[in-house]
């Protein structure tokens, strides 16, 4: 009900009005448009026998609390009708890792592409080994050919599409076809498109990942991740949530939710401007290549015109080699670019990668030095003028 009384039950609404009305009761809150922050732990009971029998709307702070249901009631609605329920982790990291502890066991083996977040490699290198689970990286152009990756104790095959760094695009209805008809599950990173451009349940993912750090708080002040559950496998999640005591602090949950008001125009703009400035970069006579699928030049624009809706502000670029100072010199000039981690905030970033570490079944040979750009939310024309120094600095360090 909303504070006039009326059903707001979800009805086929677009995305866009979906934003907005997702997760909202203003009539349990006095007709304040936004829920408010529950700062809690202790809930108290009615009566001796309620608190024995768990007998209550709300148990614990860290089982949930009307704000922590809000943003995840928000979410499944825009990850569609495959979901069936959605956990808030307290950053993407951590919802990467719940994702994986919730489905496997001692003797399973995983598929993980090779193109995968730096830090999801060092989880399965590092701790699932330890807990007896075996790790095989596979290219991340493999597409149906992962069936023949499969095992039979594979349990799941990860995927991250566009890769982190190196953007390459995946086939996620061939891959999750070949792995679900050998049992096998499919978990996926699916930060950079957020639901808005790829809804991952609907192609044959099981549960799917978002670093909520990124584009869903949009500001650069938080840390979320959230993992979203089909029906296969939201009792697995929800009970190893709880089994081990994650939990989203209140605040930042708060935040989750509001940036997740803003989070359609917001993305709109990066895909305008990052596509925009993706293509003057690429007419620059000292560039390579753009690592970018929705530019029809990158060998993924296929994939991702058959299943994306839009573009993130997030892409890389293939420098001509040049020396180490030039390439620097260009990163140091640019003032409206900031150096530094993470992504999806409304700044722009610009930072200096090399894959080559974190690779082991795909070839990491870009051909010159490599940038990764996040576009912002200023003025694309600045940008350019921005980037136009850069390439002064270079060309006059080279
Ligand atoms: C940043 C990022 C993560 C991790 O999110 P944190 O909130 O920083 O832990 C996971 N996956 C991708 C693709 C990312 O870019």
């Amino acid at each position: 009900m909303n504070d006039k009384g009326n059903d707001t039950r979800p009805k086929a609404r677009r995305t866009a009005t979906k934003l907005v009305t997702a997760g909202r009761d203003p009539a349990s809150y006095h007709g304040f448009v936004n829920p408010p922050v529950y700062h809690a732990s202790t809930v108290l009971y009615a009566s001796a026998e309620d608190f024995l029998a768990h007998r209550a709307r709300y148990q614990y702070g860290r089982r949930g609390t009307p704000t922590t249901e809000a943003l995840e009631l928000a979410l499944q609605e825009l990850e569609g009708p495959q979901c069936a329920g959605v956990a808030l982790l307290p950053s993407g990291l951590a919802a990467i890792a719940t994702a994986l502890l919730a489905v496997v066991k001692a003797g399973d083996h995983v598929l993980v592409t090779d193109s995968a977040y730096g830090p999801t490699r060092a989880f399965c290198d590092q701790v699932l080994t330890r807990l007896g689970v075996a790790t095989t990286y596979y290219d991340p152009l493999v597409g149906a050919g992962i069936g023949a990756l499969l095992r039979p104790n594979t349990r799941l095959v990860y995927l991250e599409s566009p890769g982190s760094l190196s953007f390459e695009m995946q086939d996620t209805s061939a891959i999750a076809k070949a792995a679900h008809a050998e049992g096998a599950l499919v978990l996926m990173d699916n930060t950079w498109a957020t639901p808005l451009y790829f809804r991952p349940l609907d192609h044959g993912v099981d549960l799917a990942i978002q670093a909520g750090t990124k584009y869903i708080g949009g500001h650069s002040d938080l840390m979320l991740g959230t993992v979203s559950a089909n029906a296969a496998t939201v009792a697995a999640l929800k009970q190893t949530v709880r089994l081990t005591g994650l939990h989203e602090a209140p605040d930042d949950t708060y935040l989750g939710l509001r940036g997740l008001r803003t989070l359609g125009v917001r993305l709109d703009r990066h895909h305008a401007s990052g596509i925009a400035v993706a293509r003057w970069l690429e007419q620059r006579p000292e560039v390579l290549r753009l690592l970018h699928p929705a530019l029809p030049s990158d060998p993924g624009h296929a994939l991702w015109k058959r299943d994306f809706t839009g573009a993130s502000g997030l892409f890389s670029m293939v420098l001509k080699p040049v020396p180490q100072k030039a390439y620097y010199a260009f990163l140091d000039t640019l003032e409206l670019f900031g150096i530094g981690a993470s992504w999806g905030g409304y700044e722009s970033l610009a930072i200096p990668f090399d894959c080559a570490p974190i690779r082991t079944a795909s070839r990491w040979e870009p051909g010159g030095p490599t940038v990764r750009f996040h576009i912002g939310l200023e003025a694309v024309e600045d940008l350019i003028a921005d980037l136009e120094d850069g390439f002064a600095a270079l060309a006059a360090a080279a």
